[in-house]
């Protein structure tokens, strides 16, 4: 759907937009991973080839300025930088801290700045741990499961599995610094076991792990079909849920399902009505929408705007944020409909596109969330009768 569409969506009166709180920071646009499912670089937006490695120091100082402009404007208590690639740790431990004080140096004292990073896990050295520890960045680490899952998911260019380096590294860190460790991400492979899976990740005892579906749309359908993803996760729900551990970690995403039930906040990005204020900066400086658009089409993510010509309240009033900010209003009149939508929220908003509908549509994986979503519910109900 393109932006003019999207603009005739009808927005709720009174409807105040949310500022943008975090900053999903393109640091590096290569990997040292060669993932075949990669949104990146296997899916259908291709940008990421015209864009410069890495993030400089100009544009790092830009978009301070600008998110200082806006977290001013706004009177914002609270902003997350969140380093992100490609793989961020490419760039080096001194890059960060470069970009650390840049940014720092430019925000305002009254807006705390938390800075995160999403890394595969291979750069993970000593070296790195240090500036982890100085910059006080908090580190989520991608991990699939088992050795043989996870390297056939997550090998590294030229094939070698990562699973053994990637889980010494993991080790290392939440030993050294548990503080920093904010937890893995796991992309499930419906064929693998998902007890097995859950039980490999909580091994590094992580404060939480996010369960994430493979990225699929109406045009690229999910690789298992339903109920294939859905039977997966509700089996791993049942398993987490049976944890007698009080120090077992949260899954983000049964976490966001039962907060559904509550009328609770979801935090997870793939489920739920709870609007999202996140936009992402390129290594070129470009703004642009949530990185899982890649998938949706070529150019999906991209909003014309960059750091250098735009404020960042440019892109807080774009249709495409309005609309993941606005709950049920911004849904397709299925999921509207739909008896879950308020647990539910039509599922991720990539997964939503069509080329045929745009995102007026619900969830490729709809079946899959009904099967995951009923099956919490159907745990819920067998404890609350206890
Ligand atoms: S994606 Fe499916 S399950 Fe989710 S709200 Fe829409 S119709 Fe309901």
């Amino acid at each position: 759907m393109s932006m003019p569409e999207l603009a005739k969506i009808p927005f709720p009166s009174g409807y105040e937009p949310i500022p943008l709180q975090e900053i999903i920071t393109k640091v590096q646009s290569d990997c040292n991973l060669a993932c075949p499912t990669c949104y990146v670089y296997a899916g259908a937006d291709q940008s990421w080839h015209d864009k410069p490695g890495r993030m400089e120091e100009p544009v790092i100082a830009r978009m301070a300025e600008r998110v200082a402009e806006h977290a001013e404007a706004h009177d914002m208590p609270r902003v997350e930088f969140i380093y992100h690639g490609g793989e961020p740790l490419m760039n080096g431990d001194e890059y960060f801290r470069r970009a650390g004080s840049i940014i720092r140096s430019t925000m305002p004292t009254t807006t705390e700045t938390l800075f995160y990073m999403q890394t595969n896990g291979v750069l993970l050295t000593d070296r790195m741990l240090d500036m982890i520890g100085e910059e006080d960045i908090r580190v989520g680490v991608s991990l699939n499961g088992i050795a043989s899952v996870n390297d056939a998911m997550r090998p590294a260019k030229g094939g070698r599995g990562t699973h053994d380096i990637v889980s010494r590294n993991i080790r290392r860190l939440a030993e050294r610094l548990p503080g920093n460790f904010s937890g893995l991400l796991c992309t499930i492979d419906p064929l693998s076991d998902p007890a097995e899976t859950y039980e490999e990740l909580a091994r590094f005892s992580p404060p939480a792990i996010d369960f994430l579906i493979q990225h699929a749309t109406w045009d690229s359908p999910p690789l298992h079909p339903a109920p294939a993803t859905g039977v997966w996760l509700a089996k791993a729900f049942r398993h987490w849920s049976g944890q007698t551990d009080a120090q077992a970690p949260t899954v983000r995403l049964f976490i966001s399902i039962i907060a559904g039930f509550l009328d609770k906040p979801s935090r997870s990005e793939q489920v739920g009505l709870s609007p999202i204020a996140a936009a992402t900066v390129e290594t070129d400086g470009s703004y642009e929408l949530v990185d899982s658009l890649k998938i949706a089409y070529n150019g999906a993510p991209a909003t014309g705007f960059n750091v250098f010509d735009d404020p960042l309240d440019t892109i807080m009033h774009l249709p495409e944020i309005r609309r993941r900010q606005i709950g049920m209003a911004g849904l397709s009149d299925t999921c509207q409909a739909c008896p879950i939508v308020k647990v539910c929220g039509g599922g991720m908003f990539a997964h939503r596109h069509s080329s045929e509908n745009g995102f007026n549509n619900p969830s490729a994986y709809c079946e899959d969330m009904k099967t995951l979503i009923y099956a919490v519910n159907d745990v819920f109900r067998a404890q609350y009768r206890r």
